[in-house]
């Protein structure tokens, strides 16, 4: 596989930041160091280098979003501490804008392809992909290969999450016979085995979310709320679905530690997408790296 080039040495892709006016960021492996630290490089040592490269875009004005597996509850205080406004929750299943505002927040949920008089009064997404017996599917389909994601599949409102080692694609067939669909979406590598017997294969986690919805399709939407274009968005991330926001936006970046990830070697390899690029350095400081690229492509002088 022929890595990516170095986002900060490649022209068309400064060419392509000078244009940006929100990022997308993935949170865990990309902006937080392990444990999901704000304040520690990618090894762990304390310290400021992420902090200070938020401090820089907040202050020119430029904005980022959180994009994530987590639920709503923990990213809208995480939000609140980075100084942002809006994020996407659940992989894509919830939008919410106007984080700390006068007014509160604005939460919306993405409900893919499913109808929009689909819910019941005060019913949730989760609810739905509850009752549509998804998860028992699943579990008879492929016993002790699959399970909840203990203790964070708690607190959901939209996805369920779950942990385990089955092929996704055969899963997605089951799951397309529900009414109604429901999709499954690879979140990469947990460290959490459970009681999955997985056979020395790690676990992946997995989003139930309903049928159409992903980071990608999240970010299509959010554009359009904004009145934003392509163009004037870029993301970045450390695993293999976090590859696919490069067809919402003109720039996506991975990482460095991306690619010690089977998922993102052959991702890479089975669709060529040329606006992906790389950091040099890993987890927050190849973030910082970002961000240090995206401030000099705008000439923001901070
Ligand atoms: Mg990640």
């Amino acid at each position: 596989m022929q890595q990516p080039t170095l986002i900060g040495e490649d022209a068309s892709a400064l060419a392509a930041l000078a244009q940006v006016k929100v990022v997308y960021t993935d949170l865990d492996g990309t902006l937080l160091a392990k444990g999901g630290c704000v304040l520690a490089d990618s090894g762990g040592v304390p310290s400021a280098t992420v902090a200070q490269a938020i401090v820089a875009l907040n202050t020119a004005g430029l904005s980022v979003v959180p994009i994530s597996g987590r639920g709503r509850l923990q990213l809208i205080e995480l939000t609140r501490l980075l100084g942002w406004k809006d994020f996407i929750a659940e992989a894509g299943a919830i939008i919410v804008s106007g984080v700390g505002g006068p007014a509160g927040a604005t939460v919306t949920y993405n409900n893919g392809h499913w109808p929009a008089d689909l819910l019941a009064p005060g019913e949730t997404p989760y609810g739905v992909i509850e009752r549509s017996g998804a998860y028992e599917l699943l579990r008879e389909a492929f016993p002790d290969l699959i399970e909840y994601h203990t203790p964070w599949h708690e607190n959901r409102e939209a996805t369920h999450l779950l942990r385990g080692c089955l092929d996704v694609r055969e899963a997605q067939a089951l799951l397309n016979q529900l009414t109604p669909a429901i999709g499954i979406l690879d979140n990469g590598v947990v460290r959490n085995p459970g009681d999955l017997k997985c056979n020395g294969e790690l676990p992946h986690a997995y989003h139930l979310v309903p049928c159409g919805v992903s980071k990608a399709q999240a970010i299509e939407l959010d554009l359009a709320a904004r009145g934003l274009t392509r163009a004037e968005a870029a993301a970045i991330g450390d695993s293999a679905t976090d590859i696919e926001m490069a067809d919402a936006v003109a720039v996506m970046a991975l990482v460095d530690n991306a690619f010690e990830s089977t998922g993102v070697r052959s991702e890479l390899e089975r669709v060529v997408r040329p606006n992906v690029y790389r950091t040099c350095c890993q987890r927050g400081d190849g973030w910082a790296e970002f961000a240090a690229a995206w401030l000099a492509a705008t000439g923001a002088n901070v």
